[in-house]
């Protein structure tokens, strides 16, 4: 099959016998019997070959890191109960004291905030770098380097990373890399088959997804997956998996498969619905930039065509995929209070974190306080980030018209 959205719904399962239905049962358990003590003493959990403990997967988490491994074309698959536990779970497999990991200075947020936490507690130093200039990265890299993450596109900025280049620098100095991969969830491009020609010889080793966003798409579940195709890291980040405890329920595992199968359909109405908005937003004289890595012009926008510009060929219309997420920059003439009340004055985007899900939200954002320096590829002003989710586009267009009108005067 082809497209990923018929493989999402055409995926194997065995029902119960005499039970073929849409969807897969749920199967809840902390206690899994063994008949008899040699099956309890030869039963082994870090192999699949069997059930042994509710943390170590039922059969509904099995099936749900299996339908994620099909989506991002991995071949392992860890749950967790968020998206930064996913990103926790990578690096403390991976690093100790002494280790050094590499942080882009677009990532999002809370990946620096644990490494300038946590990990520096534990004696794990981290570094900055730009996003936009693999050479930079190159040169960042020591003896002591041990991960690096990457994000595309990044958080907030949107800027789209020359992506293929970076694994390639890391794979030369053999450090592991690590994608944060919420943005294309699998659909805008292949993390672990970046040259689109299904050899798998140019990929990220790891792929993270806050499963919060497009595979919940309800706004209500929060989960995250940690991804691989090699065998040995698979097995270091499954132990460190095991020995934190991390595991995810039953209800929520079937609420993110019960959404699977209308991912692909959501995300390319939530990206033609962004697309149109930003390019209003790009007319706007009250916004000195629209970061959207699809529009011409934006940070990247060469580097998002590369890897993303010929997904999305279910529609047949060439125009490539991206997430249904954009900023601009309101121009600095307007004061931070005139931009909190533009995001106010919004009524049917909804002041709020996160996004893949129904409602579309708004966040205003001080760059300033984010970023090691004010990025170069991004105009001087108070940054909002728009979330797409499922409203009619023109509805979504004249709620933001009435509230640059009401709240940003030309
Ligand atoms: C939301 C998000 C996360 C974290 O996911 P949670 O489930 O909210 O912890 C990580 N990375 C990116 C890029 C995200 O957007």
């Amino acid at each position: 099959m082809s497209d990923i959205s018929t493989e999402l719904i055409h995926h194997p399962y065995v029902p119960p016998a005499g039970f073929a239905a849409p969807q897969p049962g749920v199967h809840k358990a902390s206690t899994v019997f063994f008949a008899n003590v040699a099956a309890m003493r030869t039963r082994e959990w870090k192999n699949k070959s069997g059930y042994t403990y509710g943390l170590h997967g039922t059969p509904t988490t099995f099936l749900l890191e299996e339908r994620l491994c099909t989506l991002e074309g991995g071949l392992q698959c860890l749950l967790v109960p968020s998206g930064l536990a996913a990103i926790a779970n990578v690096a403390l497999a991976l690093l100790k004291t002494g280790d050094e990991v590499l942080i882009p200075d677009n990532a999002y947020g809370p990946n620096k905030a644990l490494a300038q936490g946590e990990l520096a507690a534990w004696g794990i130093s981290h570094r900055i770098y730009d996003p936009m200039n693999p050479a930079d990265l190159a040169s960042k890299i020591t003896d002591r380097t041990r991960l690096v993450w990457l994000e595309a596109a990044g958080s907030v900025t949107m800027e789209f990373p020359d992506l293929p280049e970076m694994v390639r620098q890391c794979r030369a100095r053999g450090v592991v890399t690590a994608l944060d991969n919420t943005w294309g969830a699998g659909i805008a491009f292949k993390p672990f088959d970046l040259d689109g020609d299904g050899s798998g010889r140019l990929g990220v080793d790891i792929s993270v997804h806050a499963l919060t966003k497009y595979p919940s798409g309800g706004g209500d579940v929060l989960m995250g997956s940690v991804i691989t195709r090699c065998e040995a890291l698979g097995l270091k980040l499954k132990l460190c998996h095991m020995r934190l405890g991390l595991g995810v329920g039953a209800n929520d595992a079937e609420t993110v498969l019960r959404s699977l199968p209308s991912m692909a359909l959501r995300y390319r109405a939530q990206d033609a619905a962004a697309r149109q908005l930003a390019r209003w937003c790009a007319e706007q004289p009250q916004f000195n930039q629209v970061l959207h890595p699809a529009l011409p012009g934006a940070p990247g926008h060469a580097h998002w065509r590369q890897l993303c510009g010929n997904a999305g060929s279910a529609t047949g219309d060439g125009t490539g995929a991206a997430a249904g997420l954009f900023s601009v920059v309101v121009s600095e003439r307007y004061a931070s209070v005139q931009v909190d009340a533009f995001c106010d004055a919004l009524r049917l985007f909804r002041l709020g974190y996160s996004w893949g899900g129904p409602v579309s939200l708004v966040v205003p954002y001080d760059l300033a306080d984010m970023r090691q320096g004010w990025p170069p590829q991004v105009a001087r002003g108070t940054l909002v980030r728009f979330s797409i989710g499922l409203e009619a586009p023109g509805d979504l267009r004249a709620d933001l018209e009435q509230a640059v009108a009401s709240a940003l005067p030309p």
